[in-house]
């Protein structure tokens, strides 16, 4: 069922020389949630993800292991970032690499069309530049080295000397987009969120922009600057176009213009990139700018940021071989505030998973197929008149989906969940209160008896509609538990926003076998 409405949300591409840690694990589940909630609402959703593939960080790399960048990509984006998204159950409906054809071939168009306009220019440049942040460092950003690098100049994020680099580069003309970047921050203040990250940007912009060196020609690992094959495209200048080339853009330009544009997911130290210089290109280009740049958190561990450069390392399957993937998405989701920085630690998550997931839901959805199946041979009974209590539930359900619904539109991914949750505790509560296993000693109560299962079994209906953007697979058993395949169709063609409209699931469904959605984890103290 179409909504009428669009949506395209974007992850950044992994830079295939890092290895997957939570932090990239982090991103991909947010804009997996995302999409799912809005693919099952109805909206035209397209989900992109991929690999930065370009630079001299991966030309050295590969050089250093005896084998040409391009293989050492394909080897890491086979063994690492494909498996990655299986990993954490994602359901992108693209991965682009910035080595695909499709790419190449227009960044070179898009920066054809600059250079004609007038917005290139040649010239020389000579600054500090680090390879690990591929980027020329402002002032700012460097600092005197300590130790074996004491009185070298530092990258403040990497620690390591920054090299002088000085040659012929094209430069974007990034300066003139100063007052028309502030003037799309001042209108459109969803522009950038959170809040924080905004006025982070208008400070750093207020300040005014430099030209941007958009090309390289020390090394060869590259999109080539189409009128000059003695050059490459700078790294994140061709990296940031993933998300228009990737969509159609300079060869189909139907899906181009029924995609673009979309929203992006990044993490808050590449804000600027996607915040100042890829709405600076667009507008150079005559392109309309995203939507939305949402800028998230760190996740902390034992206090420090898991980053691409100081890897604090922990890989997502450590999590999930123990945890499952759906405890994954569901813990980091539900225990960050999404947009700010965020602790992770094991005994949290272990925490957590025993009292949401396994006693709260997971009990919860067991102990009512148990029922249904004991006192009425596994089929769900009809209501019978609804008392306060019931309604009560009902209101909580509508409540619920409708401030969930609220929430993922405002990229409160934790607060949405926060709303789901009403239900769960909602549900247990009415439990204890109404007593199902007492009424159901004595057949005087079968009416009441009647509503009391219907009303928690209704419930988790909904609940499993709205939670299935989450917690993808143990949704789907209990879906099918619930028998309702046949009276509703599929968990994901539920339509979400009207998930909490009651009574939909159909006395006289024959409910099935549940096992456990959230087994019990033996842990060791070790850890
Ligand atoms: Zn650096």
């Amino acid at each position: 069922m179409s909504s009428g409405r669009s949506f395209y949300v974007t992850t950044p591409i992994f830079y295939v020389n890092d290895a997957p840690h939570i932090g990239h694990a982090y991103t991909e589940v947010a804009a997996d949630m995302l999409a799912r909630w809005h693919r099952q609402s109805g909206d035209d959703t397209w989900s992109l993800t991929g690999t930065d593939e370009h630079g001299e960080k991966i030309l050295r790399t590969a050089t250093a292991n005896g084998t040409t960048p391009q293989e050492w990509a394909d080897k890491l984006v086979r063994e690492s970032w494909i498996p990655l998204l299986e990993t954490i159950d994602i359901s992108n409906d693209d991965f682009i690499r910035t080595t695909d054809e499709r790419h190449e071939k227009n960044v070179q168009v898009f920066l054809q069309k600059l250079y004609d306009d007038g917005f290139i220019y040649s010239g020389e440049y000579s600054g500090l530049y680090c390879v690990g942040c591929e980027e020329f460092k402002p002032e700012s950003e460097v600092v005197d080295g300590t130790g074996e690098f004491a009185g070298q100049k530092v990258c403040a994020i990497h620690s390591k000397p920054l090299e002088r680099l000085e040659e012929k580069n094209y430069f974007f003309r990034m300066s003139d987009f100063s007052q028309r970047l502030l003037d799309l921050y001042e209108q459109n203040p969803e522009f950038v969120q959170p809040e924080s990250a905004r006025n982070e940007v208008i400070q750093f912009v207020r300040q005014g922009l430099n030209d941007l060196s958009i090309s390289r020609s020390s090394f060869d690992w590259g999109v080539k600057v189409p009128w000059d094959d003695s050059h490459v495209v700078y790294v994140w200048f061709d990296a940031l176009l993933n998300y228009i080339t990737a969509v159609g853009y300079g060869q189909d330009d139907a899906t181009f213009a029924s995609r673009w544009p979309g929203m992006h997911l990044v993490g808050k130290d590449i804000l600027r990139f996607h915040a100042v210089i890829w709405p600076a290109m667009l507008m150079a280009a005559g392109l309309p700018v995203p939507h939305r740049v949402f800028g998230h958190g760190w996740l902390l561990v034992g206090g420090e940021k898991m980053s691409k450069s100081k890897l604090t390392g922990i890989a997502p399957h450590e999590i999930t071989d123990t945890f499952g993937s759906d405890a994954f998405r569901y813990y980091f989701m539900s225990a960050i505030h999404f947009g700010q920085d965020g602790s992770f630690s094991w005994e949290d998550l272990s925490a957590r998973y025993q009292a949401e997931l396994a006693n709260g839901f997971g009990n919860l959805a067991s102990r009512t197929l148990a029922m249904i199946t004991r006192y009425y041979d596994g089929v769900v009974p009809a209501p019978a008149e609804y008392t306060e209590a019931d309604l009560k539930v009902q209101r909580v359900v509508a409540e619920a989906v409708a401030n969930a619904d609220a929430a993922i539109e405002k990229i409160a991914l934790h607060e949405s969940l926060a709303a789901i949750w009403t239900v769960v505790e909602e549900l247990n509560g009415y439990i204890t209160v109404q007593e199902p296993w007492a009424l159901a000693k004595d057949e005087a109560n079968r009416e009441r008896l009647n509503t009391v299962l219907y009303t928690v079994a209704e419930g988790l209906r909904a609940l499993a509609v709205v939670l299935s953007p989450t917690i993808p697979k143990a949704t789907t058993k209990l879906w099918t538990a619930l028998g309702v395949e046949d009276s509703l169709g599929a968990l994901t063609a539920q339509p979400i926003r009207s998930a909490g409209v009651w009574g939909q699931l159909v006395p006289g469904t024959t409910v099935g076998a549940l096992e456990a959605l959230f087994p019990r984890i033996e842990t060791t103290d070790a850890e």
